[in-house]
């Protein structure tokens, strides 16, 4: 009679605090590949900051509204055996964005290169259009160059960024200390709507354009390279990956904080809830704000993880406002841009710490895309830049301040919403902090300015051979696809050490 031979090996457990974008890969990723994976989440949702409020429309988008770099999000799903476009509906924009001033310029910035050189020849002259085709080159090989060095490196080293940089010195120029964004697009544009539009991608990592590094003229290609929206918005993209991370043995609970990740000897071994649980992990991945950890929230032998993040400059924060309303005969897009008078004057504000009182709206029309037709109601995201906590603390005036910035700015550009503006539609900075804990408001982590930023964000190893980090406050940045990445790096870090075997 033939023996069993088989033996039971006992599955590494991994506890996973967060269920952002960067808790929600790694779990997938980890039970993938045979980890016994649970999921601890303080709020009731898989997302994070991609979140959405209830309306009568369905639910609003008050986070993300588009996926870029697409093929971060592809690779993720073939890896553990799927097909991205069997579980999401996904709609490449021909239009990036839509722009305005008050002065009546409107301008379509096209995904396809070559008609977005004939739309800016068209509003700009032709002057503009040969600028904008060598911006274009200039920035891809910025993004070329440091995409493997930097944003594929769980810890990029100055030789293998020098080696690229030599490959390419045409980028040289771009590198220069004190070289700001706002200083690099003066010399790369002669019109100012074009340096403004073009210094507003520093805000999609939290930097202002002139505090961050000429080399933020890099973010731009991530949309440069195409923007997709999500038939039901970009939380269906964190249900998809918790539904396949489910099918794969993830638990998740739900509304639960974790207050403390103990320690034994020299490792975490266990993370405890608010309701007095705790729950043994061979190893463990925050994708909470890393500053939590070296602020002491979740104990204090971890104080000595992240501890230069307890300092630092914060990135920008926000005021979103989300709301239903009758729908406007304004020609919007998906993605619209409404810039503030004077260029760059809100970053000013900013650093003052000051709501900026003539500031850029970022509107997303979310069902100009879905729309059903004869639909008289439709979903609104609004987006206005803000100081984090850490340059404003809060106060009872602030709602005021910020919906008649808002009805000021609808005015001028005559956006016509019939919304009656309330604080249920508002999310301030001081509930970001509130929600995501110890970010002082900041939707991207430490603040990307300087040239050395990149260096100085924490990494996915920490000092605890154990424990790991993942999401947009790590490196390689913030972003729902830098998250993806960081998740990614730390996963490898994590089955490459010895520590699991
Ligand atoms: C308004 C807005 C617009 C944005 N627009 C874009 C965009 O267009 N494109 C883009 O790419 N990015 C955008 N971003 C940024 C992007 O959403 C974030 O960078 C990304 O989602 C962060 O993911 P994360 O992995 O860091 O997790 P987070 O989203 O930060 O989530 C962390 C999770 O951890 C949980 N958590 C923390 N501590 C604990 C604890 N102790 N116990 C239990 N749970 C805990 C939190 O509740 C949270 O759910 C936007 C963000 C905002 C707010």
């Amino acid at each position: 009679m033939a023996k069993d031979i088989s033996i039971t090996v006992k599955r590494k457990k991994i506890a996973v605090v967060g269920a952002g974008i960067g808790g929600l890969v790694s779990a997938l990723k980890l039970a993938n590949d045979g980890f016994e994976v649970k999921v601890f989440e303080s709020s009731d949702y898989p997302g994070g900051k991609i979140r959405t409020i209830d309306s009568s429309c369905g639910p609003v988008n008050i986070g993300p509204t588009v996926l870029t770099m697409l093929t971060v999000f592809e690779n993720l799903f073939k890896e553990v055996g799927e097909n991205i476009f069997d579980h999401l509906e996904l709609k490449e924009q021909q239009i990036l964005a839509r722009h305005w001033w008050s002065d009546g310029t409107e301008f379509d910035l096209l995904a396809n290169k070559d008609d977005a050189f004939g739309e800016v020849t068209k509003v700009f002259g032709t002057n503009a259009g040969e600028q904008y085709i060598k911006f274009y080159n200039s920035t891809k090989e910025m993004f070329d160059c440091f995409e493997k060095p930097i944003m594929k490196s769980s810890s990029p080293a100055a030789l293998e960024i020098l080696r690229e940089i030599c490959k390419n010195p045409k980028i040289i120029p771009a590198l220069m200390p004190f070289l700001t964004l706002e200083k690099y697009l003066k010399s790369k544009f002669s019109d100012p709507k074009l340096q403004q539009l073009f210094g507003r991608y520093s805000t999609y990592v939290g930097g202002s354009p002139h505090n961050s590094p000429a080399l933020m003229a890099l973010v731009w290609q991530a949309e440069a390279r195409g923007v997709w929206t999500v038939k039901g918005g970009i939380s269906s993209v964190a249900r998809a990956i918790e539904k396949l991370a489910i099918d794969r043995g993830v638990e998740f609970i739900y509304g639960h904080k974790v207050t403390e990740i103990q320690k034994s000897d020299f490792l975490v071994s266990k993370v405890c809830l608010d309701d007095g649980t705790c729950h043994a992990a061979d190893a463990v991945i925050f994708n909470g704000d890393p500053r939590a950890l070296a602020l002491g929230l979740l104990g204090d032998d971890l104080r000595n993880i992240a501890d230069k993040t307890r300092n630092a400059n914060r990135s920008l924060s926000a005021n979103v406002w989300g709301f239903e309303a009758n729908t406007i005969d304004q020609n919007l897009v998906h993605h619209n841009v409404f810039f503030s008078d004077k260029v760059n004057s809100e970053f000013y504000d900013i650093e003052k710490g000051q709501i900026p009182l003539d500031p850029t709206l970022y509107i997303c029309a979310q069902d100009r895309e879905e729309a059903n037709k004869g639909q008289t109601t439709e979903r609104f995201e609004i987006i206005l830049n803000a100081p984090p906590l850490s340059k404003r603390k809060p106060n009872k005036e602030d709602f005021e301040i910020c919906k008649s910035v808002t009805l000021e700015r609808f005015k001028n550009f005559g956006l016509n919403f019939q919304v009656d503006l309330e604080r249920k539609n508002l999310t301030t900075p001081k509930d970001f902090s509130n929600l995501f804990p110890a970010t002082e408001g900041s939707l991207y982590g430490q603040s990307p300015d300087g040239i050395m930023a990149t260096f100085q964000r924490p990494k996915c190893v920490t000092s605890i051979a154990n424990l790991f980090l993942v999401g947009g406050g790590v490196h390689p940045g913030a972003g729902v696809p830098m998250a993806t990445l960081s998740a990614l790096l730390a996963v490898e870090e994590m089955k490459t050490s010895q520590i699991l075997i």
